[in-house]
């Protein structure tokens, strides 16, 4: 699922999406088995590293201004090179980030998805007290709500999924509802969509206060278009930001569930070895993942 988030910036290069046949896989981590002879660092056979899947190219202007994940010549390993649903998969050695032994390697899978989030957050800002809606309770959503609320913030979640908002709630979530209409007029301070579905973000962005902030997390299909008031953004002061992929923060991703601090045990549903891989795609097809 989190594969399609990449998707987009394919298509705005006028590049085409994957180039199939591809070994997909962009969230994990494993075992080093070897490294080539110029591998920089100090990896060894035996270290357990989560990897961050991001190509950056280094020298266009995106990159030279610091914003890799914008990078003009963008890449991916599991998106635009093989990656991780094999026994083997060949990583830059700056690519690998140690994880702790008292990390599973399902949680070091959880690295990359948390250090969009915290790039996210990094885009949108939170400060104590402020209240946000968040659209969207999967694993995505629910990462975000665990940072939100370590930032201070009070988080009410929606989403179509009561199963989902049972865990929003048992993570902390100030309040839930299956749909904005349900809340009663209650105002945010900020609202994250991560649903991607234009009617979802349209009554996200009406439910903000004055002087709100709108973070567009969730990936829409390249077409889609929403009906936003520009009398609104101008008269109210509504800040309107993206968040695309990774950008620096995958270190910090680690660093955060290395602590304990974000609950992995809700979001870890399944695990199936290689073999069952349609399995698991059937699954999370079908809303469990
Ligand atoms: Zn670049």
């Amino acid at each position: 699922m989190r594969y399609l988030r990449y998707r987009p910036a394919h298509r705005r290069r006028g590049v085409p999406p994957s180039p199939y046949p591809l070994v997909p896989g962009h969230e994990f981590s494993g075992e080093v088995v070897e490294l080539g002879p110029a591998a920089p660092g100090d990896l060894q056979p035996g270290d357990r590293v989560a990897v961050d899947p991001s190509l950056f190219c280094g020298y266009c202007d995106a990159c030279s201004a610091g914003r890799g994940n914008l990078c003009g010549n963008w890449g991916a390993i599991g998106d635009t090179v093989d990656g991780a649903f094999a026994e083997y998969v060949s990583v830059p050695a700056v690519n690998c980030h140690r994880i702790p032994e008292s990390m599973s390697f399902q949680e070091g899978a959880l690295i990359e998805p948390l250090s969009c989030a915290v790039h996210g957050l990094r885009r949108v800002g939170v400060q104590p007290g402020e209240e946000f809606l968040l659209a969207g309770a999967g694993t995505m959503g629910l990462l975000l709500q665990q940072l939100l609320q370590r930032g201070g913030a009070r988080v009410t979640m929606v989403d179509h999924n009561t199963e989902r908002l049972a865990i929003a709630r048992t993570l902390g979530a100030q309040a839930t509802a299956t749909s904005v209409d349900e809340l009663d007029g209650a105002r945010f301070d900020a609202a994250v969509d991560v649903t991607g579905a234009p009617p979802a973000m349209e009554a996200a962005l009406d439910a903000l206060r004055r002087g709100g902030r709108f973070l567009v997390f969730g990936v829409a299909p390249e077409d889609a278009r929403i009906s936003l008031s520009p009398f609104r953004v101008y008269n109210d002061e509504i800040t309107l930001v993206g968040s695309m992929a990774v950008l620096n923060s995958f270190r910090a991703a680690r660093d955060l569930l290395a602590s304990g601090e974000i609950e992995t045990a809700p979001l870890l549903t399944h695990a199936l070895p290689l073999d069952r891989y349609p399995e698991a795609l059937d699954l999370m097809r079908g809303g469990a993942g």
